[in-house]
């Protein structure tokens, strides 16, 4: 395996309070970089500390979008180490994104390998206080100067972390949310499967205007039949009909959630009936008029899980759970939380110790 040529920091970063930490607003003293071009493959993996890259105006990812990402935590327990949830499906994941987007792969082995390197290095950058934790933020980017379409010839690997306090500041509340009729996120043979900044691009005006009117994320249907639901936001979603754990089937326009796999094993393990499925809008609304919509919730690694209150389509208003969380989304959360924090032993081989 390639050494990794590590630089450390002579000017450390700014270190908020705990309390100040918020999401994804500060990035801790080094990254991790590696370069890609044709005919050499990935090479001079090093870790260097956090600043700017310099890339030029005509590098294919400002123009094409040649893009992927990957979002994960690094937790400290509470006997001072620290581990990783389920690294490995993000890297696998990572990968599958690359292959879409004609990116080169990159070693399994040797990108858990940086990834324990680089929060290693920055070990202290953990946070300890409750709900806080170190956020991976791994990606690639096109960086060959050329404005003509094709894959480019070369890349950029990067990883930068920083830490964050709980992705809602005051606590799990259930959210507000809408059936999005005009726009849709992606489309089967589309890149709705894979983490890349497009899908992104193509969700956010419908977010905007769904902040304008006071709800906090988007339900998404699909961009067929405009029918069957697929998302909330950027999260994965759920709900519980009449003892039925329903999550939507993933068909390629669907991003596959390490959240929403974990839920899937952990209800199964507690004996729920969990179904992946078509679910339509009109299904859901039906069973919220009959009595039989128990609970819903988002789920993703930034919320981890996010209840769901009320929900809007069109004209027809419905509340899940009397707007409050529901018993089965607190338990899913509490003891999803414990894994990541090492509260709880993990019995399916989830945790990857960095100590
Ligand atoms: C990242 C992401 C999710 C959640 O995936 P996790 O692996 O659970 O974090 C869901 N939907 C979209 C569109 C995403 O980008």
């Amino acid at each position: 395996m390639q050494e990794i040529k590590i630089t450390k920091t002579t000017t450390p970063r700014f270190r908020p309070e705990p309390d100040k930490l918020g999401f994804g607003r500060y990035f801790s003293d080094h990254m991790f970089l590696m370069d890609y071009d044709a005919g050499q493959g990935w090479h001079d993996p090093r870790i260097v500390p956090y600043g700017n890259i310099s890339l030029e105006p005509s590098a294919m990812v400002f123009h094409y979008a040649q893009e992927v990402f990957e979002g994960l935590k690094a937790y400290r327990r509470a006997d001072g180490g620290i581990q990783l949830f389920r690294p490995t499906a993000n890297i696998a994941r990572m990968n599958t994104s690359c292959e879409r987007l004609c990116i080169p792969t990159i070693d399994p082995d040797f990108y858990l390998k940086a990834i324990k390197t680089l929060v290693k290095l920055d070990e202290d950058w953990v946070p300890s206080a409750p709900d806080t934790s170190l956020y991976i933020r791994p990606f690639i980017i096109a960086t060959e100067p050329h404005v003509g379409v094709h894959a480019s010839k070369s890349y950029i690997f990067c990883i930068i972390t920083g830490p964050v306090g709980a992705y809602y500041p005051e606590g799990m509340a259930p959210v507000k949310i809408y059936v999005e009729s005009r726009d849709v996120r992606a489309v089967k043979g589309g890149m709705g499967y894979a983490k890349t900044g497009g899908n992104y691009a193509a969700s956010l005006r419908a977010g905007e205007v769904a902040a304008e009117l006071g709800f906090s994320q988007v339900l998404w249907l699909d961009g067929v039949e405009r029918k069957y639901i697929e998302e909330v936001g950027s999260m994965n979603v759920w709900f519980k009909v009449n003892g039925e754990c329903i999550t939507p089937a993933l068909g390629g326009s669907i991003l596959p959630g390490i959240t929403r796999d974990s839920c899937v094993h952990i209800l199964k393990s507690w004996g729920e009936n969990v179904s992946e499925r078509l679910f339509s809008a009109e299904e859901l609304f039906a069973a919220a008029q009959n009595g039989t919509l128990e609970e819903a919730w988002g789920c993703g690694t930034a919320a981890v899980i996010s209840p769901i209150g009320r929900i809007e389509w069109g004209d027809k208003d419905v509340d899940v759970n009397g707007g409050g969380i529901g018993p089965l989304t607190q338990k899913l959360y509490d003891y999803l939380t414990g894994i990541q924090w090492g509260r709880i032993e993990d019995p399916f081989g989830w945790i990857v110790k960095i100590d």
